[in-house]
């Protein structure tokens, strides 16, 4: 079958469109038959390997993958079942999505919701799934349409395209902040109410501004998060998820102490399953379904190393859908 396989000997890190054979699936109760994967932020630093984010070689890049059971020992599942993954160190020390089959545990797994497609469900993938948890954090730290507007960083990325359709479906106002001024059309089209450019966050600013956003959902870290937490207005939060500056944070506590204000930090990868379960429920009735098509751009398994380097230049909109039998 075909697969993206990083290999790694003497030092030499190499990314391969090939072909293997099952007998390299690692172990696990559920072997899937791959419909769809996709391509995140993360799976761009492992097929670059910008990043150490693989740890186990030889290995199937692909932290997301939704797809039919071939085979299962696990209690949960038969033969036939359509399945969605995503995280739990798949793609990164368990061979993942980037391959016509992958072997897994099948704790991992959960069931395709009726609402989507094997292939809406990838343009959605980690990066929607982890918008939806940002959307879960900033409710539950008690920010509500009625408070302010919110940011969302790297805006027109895969995360931040998701975020600002699901926070305008839900009644927020959306400040949508990017570095591609160009696509304004295209995240006013999300829900996005106003533009603003990424460089007025990305350089050294002070400790405390002026109280602008009631919350913010951030994909970027660095120099932009501690300017967001200079102007979260008193009692907001942010939903920091991510690191396209910079994984640095340098913040002060100002806002902190003087505002009240909350960072709560998002983690997809080891979610516990009610939670994830939770927010594919929420993503099927909060993220308008006809901008799922909007977002997303289907390649196949053979453009998947090019378009990586593409997505880690930033030059990539939205969610990037992989059919891996293209
Ligand atoms: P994408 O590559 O799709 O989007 C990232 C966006 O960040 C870009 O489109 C760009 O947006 C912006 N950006 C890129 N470089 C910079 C920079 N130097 N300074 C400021 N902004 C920049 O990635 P994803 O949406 O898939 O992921 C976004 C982030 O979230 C990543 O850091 C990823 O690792 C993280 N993440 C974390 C998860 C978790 O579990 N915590 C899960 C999923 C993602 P624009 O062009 O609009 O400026």
């Amino acid at each position: 079958m075909k697969a993206i396989l990083i290999t790694k000997e003497d030092d030499v890190y190499e990314t391969n469109l090939t072909d293997i054979s099952e007998d390299q699936l690692p172990e696990g109760n559920v072997t899937v038959k791959v419909d769809y994967s996709t391509l995140n932020y993360k799976d761009g630093l492992a097929i670059t390997g910008k990043s150490p984010v693989v740890r186990k070689f030889p290995l199937v890049p692909g932290i997301d993958l939704a797809g039919t059971v071939e085979t299962s020992s696990h209690a949960d599942y038969k033969a036939g079942d359509q399945v969605v993954l995503n995280g739990w160190g798949v793609g990164e020390v368990h061979s993942g999505g980037l391959a016509e089959k992958a072997r897994v545990n099948g704790d991992w797994l959960v069931p395709l919701p009726d609402a989507f497609t094997p292939k809406q469900a990838m343009a959605i993938g980690t990066a929607g799934y982890t918008s939806m948890l940002c959307v879960m954090a900033l409710e539950q730290q008690g920010v509500t349409p009625d408070k302010g507007e919110i940011l969302v960083t790297g805006a027109a990325g895969g995360v931040g395209s998701v975020a600002i359709s699901i926070l305008a479906k839900l009644g927020y106002t959306v400040i949508a902040s990017t570095g591609r001024p160009n696509e304004a059309e295209y995240l006013k089209s999300l829900g996005a109410s106003d533009i603003i450019d990424r460089a007025e966050l990305s350089s050294p600013g002070r400790p405390l501004g002026k109280e602008r956003w009631a919350g913010a959902v951030d994909t970027v870290g660095s120099h932009t998060l501690a300017n967001i937490c200079a102007g979260i207005k008193y009692g907001g939060a942010i939903a920091a998820c991510g690191l396209a500056q910079g994984m640095d944070l340098p913040a002060s506590v100002a806002p902190f102490i003087l505002r009240g204000i909350i960072l709560n930090g998002v983690d997809s990868v080891y979610c516990p399953r009610n939670k994830r379960m939770q927010a594919w429920a929420r993503l099927a009735t909060d993220l308008d379904i006809s901008h799922i098509e909007l977002i997303t751009n289907e390649i196949s398994l053979s453009e998947a190393i090019p378009a990586a380097k593409e997505l880690l230049e930033g030059n990539i909109r939205g969610r990037t859908v992989v059919n891996v039998n293209a």
